[in-house]
């Protein structure tokens, strides 16, 4: 047996690792166009930001410690650029030598990802320091910048993660961020309250956050950022930092059904509309795991249990996909924002009614030092009780509460059953009644 794998990163080059465990034999191929593969993108902003300072350490594996370890055909700098599938081969372009030939698969996996979108703002081909985050050329690129033309400030266009992470490691390296976004608040997956403590937290920083604006015009080669309202920002750098968008155009060519917003769409064993050929990761739509929507959530989380999964399947184990839960967090300067489930915005949207409580309990015990509020929202069904999302934002202790609460949703448990979580407890950790309890007694 061969399976063929297009994209060697978060999903594919976990589906490889586990295809190898699975079986010893089959013949595994894994194209990546870039030259890296497995390298930690999450890791990328603290690195520019210096955080992390070996560079090696983003390298997860190398293609000769890879191929070695798993006994895999690891091709890098190496582009898929058609699925021929009457005939069940890839043509591949090597980009060393510009070279092109077909191979063969019995069936293919597809984790490509998705990449910065870039919009055709005006004067942005003529802008010099102009930057996207996805791999690690951009990551040298940006880092490469700050490091050796001492620029004093940056606009970040897009107040989502990887913005506000990018905000948080420029600010680190001392420059005067500014953050543009069009929405009215940063950070999508919160509601708007919960973000504002974010907003406040920002201008309190001296991070000059611009909301409900969006980028006009780079004027200067890049040196001015002209805003919708007029606004006129000087600055050295730009990131675009503005979203993602699939990576789809060769299921899209190969007459794969793909959804609204670009995502390959594939059935709960992750096959694509051709039962030989999965997609998993960034690329593809997925179920929500609350409001059962299709939808589009960029996550490693996902992408990594897609592609074990993905592996299972291969080798008929049948294991079900269920959806994304869309639980995520992220470090904004002294806070930590984290989220799971569906927000208010998104409930009321589908016209599903809810209850929200809001608490603000304390990270540990108040007794005991350095305990700080955290702002914890729960949103639930009042009849069922069933947890529909929460949010939580503060300085310790948040990322604990939501994953409980993500752990609890999972497990179909319900507000009522959240005062029944029997957590560790000691003064430095939590207190008797842990946020997540006291969630479920406000709630009920
Ligand atoms: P990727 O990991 O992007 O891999 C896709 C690979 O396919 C790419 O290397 C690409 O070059 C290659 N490829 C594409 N087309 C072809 C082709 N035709 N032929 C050959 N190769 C091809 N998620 C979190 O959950 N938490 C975080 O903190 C977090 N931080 C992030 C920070 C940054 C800066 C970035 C960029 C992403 C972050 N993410 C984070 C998102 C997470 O990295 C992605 O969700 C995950 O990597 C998706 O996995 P994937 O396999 O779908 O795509």
């Amino acid at each position: 047996k061969k399976i063929v794998i297009v994209g060697g990163v978060a999903g594919g080059a976990t589906a490889a690792a586990r295809l190898r465990r699975l079986d010893e034999t089959s013949k595994i191929v894994m194209f990546e166009k870039g030259e890296h593969i497995s390298f930690a993108n999450c890791g990328l902003p603290y690195y520019i930001g210096e955080t992390i300072t070996d560079r090696e350490k983003l390298l997860v594996q190398t293609v000769e410690g890879m191929s070695n370890k798993f006994k895999l055909d690891i091709r890098n700098l190496s582009e898929v650029i058609d699925i021929n599938r009457n005939n069940n081969t890839v043509t591949v372009k090597d980009l060393r030598t510009g070279e092109q030939y077909e191979e063969g698969y019995d069936q293919l996996v597809l984790s490509p990802g998705a990449r910065p979108i870039v919009p055709p703002i005006p004067g942005l081909k003529e802008a010099n320091a102009i930057f996207t985050l996805r791999n690690i050329p951009d990551t040298d690129r940006i880092k490469s910048y700050v490091d050796h033309k001492n620029p004093k400030r940056a606009v970040i266009v897009g107040g989502g993660f990887i913005g506000l992470e990018m905000a948080e490691n420029l600010y680190e390296r001392g420059l005067y961020v500014t953050i543009i976004e069009m929405a009215d608040q940063v950070m999508a997956p919160l509601d708007y309250e919960m973000a504002s403590i974010i907003h406040t937290h920002l201008k309190d920083k001296g991070i000059n956050l611009i909301l409900s604006d969006g980028v006009k015009s780079f004027e200067d080669e890049g040196k001015k950022v002209v805003t919708q309202i007029g606004k006129e920002i000087e600055t050295d750098m730009i990131i675009l930092s503005i979203g993602v968008r699939p990576e789809n155009e060769l299921a899209v060519r190969a007459g794969l059904n793909v959804g609204e917003r670009g995502g390959i769409q594939v059935n709960e064993y992750l096959q694509t509309s051709d039962p030989t050929i999965y997609a998993i990761g960034d690329v593809i739509e997925v179920k929500d795991y609350i409001n059962e929507q299709p939808t589009m959530i960029p996550l490693a989380w996902p992408a990594n249990r897609q592609g074990r999964i993905v592996a299972d399947n291969i080798y008929g184990k049948n294991v079900r996909y269920n959806g994304t839960l869309g639980s995520s967090i992220a470090k904004v300067l002294d806070y930590t924002v984290a989220t799971t489930g569906n927000n208010e915005k998104t409930l009321k949207r589908l016209g599903i009614p809810y209850q929200v409580v809001h608490l603000h309990p304390g990270s540990h015990a108040g007794y005991y030092p350095g305990a700080s509020p955290i702002a914890l929202k729960l949103i639930f069904d009042k009849e069922t009780g069933k947890i529909y999302g929460a949010q939580a934002v503060g300085k310790d202790g948040v990322d604990k509460r939501i994953d409980v609460i993500a752990t609890a949703i999972k497990g179909n448990l319900s507000v009522m059953d959240l005062v029944d979580i029997e957590l560790a407890y000691a003064p430095p950790y939590s207190s008797a009644k842990d946020p997540v309890n006291m969630a479920g007694y406000v709630a009920t």
